[in-house]
């Protein structure tokens, strides 16, 4: 058996999963939710989970700083500046506004202050502004920002992007298996997907079982299963899953609307539904985009039976519409 890697306690688990009886009745399928936008843990969210072993590994290698970069509005900044103060690190992050490429209809956009960036100041992140540009030009800023805080003689843990490293597939893999003990099976796990580790670690946890992984894309780029296939490897180097290929990721790019931090008009929708048929909250950028193709699906008679909706959290960006 491998041993797992180590873990920082931050997050409340499990989280719960609950019956969507409104919805149900609506969409005629049989829906529940697994609670990830309530890890209770700087206002909840899927990162909780991949930060729980991140945290353990930057303190295991005497990092003084970690780093990362993102859109301004990243939730995994906002649960990171969060999870270092708690752990006695101190944090620094590259945002870019969003959208990152193409242009913004007036009054579609979120702003660059507010929701999750109102959030990294009071955890005691420092952020340092790029101009907008690609994801290419968000890692190198982080690299170099890491690398003047190197000079500075800091010891630091660089993060990549949503904390998609194998230790954050890990954590998801983990959470399948959350999942598998709070419930009998399921025809279908859906979840919003972008960086990956959430898709490639429940894809690991079900894998060979008859639940099937649908991960609904909130970035347009359909490269991204060979990313995910890469990370998967990875994780079944380290002992846990069997290795997944490009082809074996469900991604579908069909909801993505006009971009990444983009809200779309069923995005939008689908969070109005949510809200006034169960009292739940979805976000513009993720989950939002994610229920939106969870209901096209199950009207459209793609996606039947016992389904469960992973939300992965991201309400503070609702804060942040213009
Ligand atoms: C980061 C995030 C996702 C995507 O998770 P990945 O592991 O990056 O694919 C989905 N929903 C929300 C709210 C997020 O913050």
């Amino acid at each position: 058996m491998p041993i797992d890697p180590p873990r920082v306690p931050l997050i409340l688990l499990p989280t719960p999963l609950h019956r969507l009886d409104r919805l149900s009745a609506e969409l005629g399928i049989d829906l529940w939710i697994k609670r990830d936008d309530l890890t209770g843990f700087a206002l909840g969210g899927n990162k909780g989970r991949k930060l729980e072993y991140l945290m353990a590994q930057a303190l295991a290698e005497g990092a003084e700083f970690v780093v990362s970069c993102g859109s301004a509005q990243s939730n995994f900044l906002r649960q990171l500046a969060a999870a270092a103060t708690v752990c006695g690190l101190q944090s620094a992050a590259v945002v870019m506004p969003l959208p990152f490429e193409g242009e913004l209809p007036t009054g579609a956009g979120l702003s660059d202050a507010g929701g999750n960036v109102l959030l990294d100041e009071l955890f005691g992140m420092e952020l340092r502004w790029l101009p907008n540009g690609t994801w290419e030009d968000l890692y190198a800023g982080a690299e170099q920002l890491a690398n003047e805080i190197e000079l500075e003689g800091k010891r630091v843990y660089r993060i990549p992007v949503g904390g998609s490293s194998w230790l954050g597939a890990f954590a998801f893999f983990n959470a399948g298996l959350e999942l598998q003990q709070q419930s009998p099976p399921f025809d279908v796990v859906v979840t919003a997907s972008s960086s990956g580790s959430t898709q490639v670690g429940l894809a690991a946890a079900f894998a060979g079982s008859s639940t099937r992984v649908l991960g609904i894309a909130c970035d347009p780029e359909p490269e991204l299963p060979g990313d995910f296939a890469i990370l998967s490897n990875e994780l079944s180097n380290h002992g846990f899953g069997g290795a997944l290929s490009a082809g074996d990721f469900e991604f579908d790019l069909r909801f993505v609307g006009g971009g990444y931090g983009i809200p779309s008009e069923d995005g939008q929708a689908a969070i109005r539904q949510m809200a006034r048929s169960e009292g739940i909250l979805l976000d513009p950028i993720y989950s939002g985009k994610a229920f939106a193709g969870l209901m096209a699906l199950a009207r459209s008679g793609e996606l039947e039976g016992r389904v469960c909706f992973w939300h992965t959290g991201g309400v503070p960006a609702l804060f942040a519409m213009d």
